[in-house]
């Protein structure tokens, strides 16, 4: 097809309305299946057989090599602030030959159906422009004058590549990749679409951007979503920092859940622990928002863990509390994540609960300096740091060594001698509590949903920034309702 036929295409697709496309789509598509569904090839399948499917009649899909539709979401957008939307793609305030037609100002609140988008990079910070459908016309406006109100149908939306000679490149652009070659289009598609409110940084081949798209991918996988403030950065480093943490997290949380639940994954455990979870890189240093100490990171309410650019670090520090322990950068990424069980459980304390104190009360009266029998042995602990080979809190405040203890645990930290050993058996015993707590009675979305309200006075836009990554597990595969029914009825049994 040449180019100006194409060009023609979507001039015109541009005045259809949604329902009018999907109709003409459609139209086309049986159009074209009856063409190819004469004579199918009886050369090599097309689709390998998964196993099995002998050789009976083709099951009743299109035939061989006809196009599958593609399938595009839409999603409502909520304006956040006065806009202009035009009957074209292309207006910039810097540039006056750029003049689409102005058809309406949206105001704040307003609503229009999203169903698609496209990049437009003369106006630079705003080049993401959405199309949209608003009093049944087709319109365009700036993305970032839009709150959507799902994630995953905006990750479907439609991408339409006008007037761009290298999409691919217009597509990582706006991630903060720049690859010349290597990169699929429908490859930038996915990693724009998944990385639509990051940047990357120091991303120099295609096996890195690879890795980065893997790794956020797997993150998601364990209920944690990234995000950026103060123009932060994720550079694959940093990344690779933050996911050995999480993983190692994992590993231990599943080690845990494994006996009490009787199976192993140890991303289910993740999730249901410490899931949702939003990382943020902060461009700063010091990410402290109340005063001047110098904080490398932070965890708002447990569920939010910023960090600056101090928290990213080689080899290994020592803190002023505790400057006989060292402490790496993946171990202050696990503290922080393990600040979790401390912010969050319990909720509140019940007659009967699992836990009758909050965790930092509990170790700071039954765990740090008990006297514990283990070994044939009774020992009387002296001290917060025995049996621990790790520290990478703040303070020596009782939410922080408790906080050390968990991450200990997590990551497998504990002194080669029987007070390591001893200190390991104190805290799986603890630990057990806190997730037989967690899995009978903390409660599923809804409950995290008005917890994260509650927790809004430590910061406003928490609801908003956590929306997302409770949406993914609200949904088929990672439906935490769903996981944690299924992990109750095995903890009664
Ligand atoms: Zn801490």
């Amino acid at each position: 097809m040449a180019d100006a036929t194409l060009a023609q295409v979507q001039a015109l697709a541009d005045q259809l309305t949604r329902d009018e496309r999907e109709s003409l789509i459609q139209h086309l598509q049986s159009g074209l299946t009856a063409v190819t569904s004469t004579p199918v090839s009886t050369g090599p399948a097309t689709t390998p057989a998964a196993g099995g499917a002998a050789s009976g009649p083709a099951p009743t899909q299109a035939g061989a090599g006809a196009p599958t539709a593609p399938t595009f979401t839409t999603v409502n957008g909520t304006v956040n602030a006065t806009t202009n939307v035009r009957n074209g793609y292309r207006y910039n305030a810097k540039d006056s030959s750029d003049t689409d037609t102005k058809v309406a100002t949206l105001k704040a609140g307003d609503q229009a159906v999203i169903t698609g988008y496209t990049l437009y990079p003369p106006a630079g910070e705003y080049e993401r422009r959405f199309r949209l459908e608003w009093n049944n016309q087709v319109v365009w406006g700036t993305a970032s004058t839009f709150d959507v109100d799902s994630i995953l149908g905006r990750r479907g939306l439609e991408f339409m590549p006008f007037n761009l000679e290298k999409p691919t490149n217009e597509l990582l652009a706006i991630i903060g990749v720049s690859l010349d070659n290597g990169v699929s289009l429908d490859q930038a598609k996915e990693a724009a679409a998944l990385l639509w409110d990051i940047e990357l940084s120091r991303i120099t081949s295609v096996e890195m951007f690879q890795e980065a798209l893997d790794i956020v991918k797997k993150l998601e996988n364990y209920g944690v979503m990234l995000g950026v403030e103060a123009s932060g950065k994720w550079s694959i480093g940093n990344l690779r920092t933050v996911f050995n943490a999480i993983e190692s997290t994992a590993k231990g949380t599943g080690a845990l859940f494994e006996p009490i639940f009787g199976f192993r994954d140890d991303a289910l455990a993740f999730r249901v622990m410490y899931g949702p979870l939003r990382i943020t890189r902060s461009g700063k240093d010091n990410v402290n928002p109340f005063g001047d100490a110098l904080w490398y990171a932070r965890n708002t309410a447990g569920y939010e863990i910023v960090f600056g650019n101090r928290a990213f670090f080689e080899n290994t520090q020592t803190t002023k509390s505790n400057p006989g322990l060292f402490y790496t950068s993946t171990d202050l990424v696990a503290h922080e994540v393990a600040h979790i069980i401390n912010w969050r459980y319990p909720r509140e304390i019940k007659p009967g609960s699992a836990l009758t104190q909050k965790p930092a009360n509990y170790y700071e009266a039954k765990i740090a300096f008990a006297s514990y029998d283990f070994e044939g042995q009774t020992f009387k602990f002296k001290s917060y740091n025995e049996g621990y080979a790790m520290a990478a809190r703040s303070s020596n405040g009782i939410h922080e060594t408790v906080t050390d203890a968990v991450a200990c645990l997590s990551l497998d930290r504990f002194t080669d001698d029987i007070k390591g050993r001893a200190r390991k058996q104190q805290m799986t015993d603890y630990m057990r509590q806190v997730i037989t707590y967690r899995v009978r009675e903390h409660g599923g979305v809804d409950n995290l949903v008005s917890d994260i309200a509650k927790k809004r006075s430590t910061d406003l836009k928490l609801p908003a920034k956590m929306q997302p990554i409770l949406e993914i597990m609200s949904t088929a595969p990672l439906n935490l309702d769903n996981e944690l029914h299924d992990l109750g009825s095995k903890l009664t049994s």
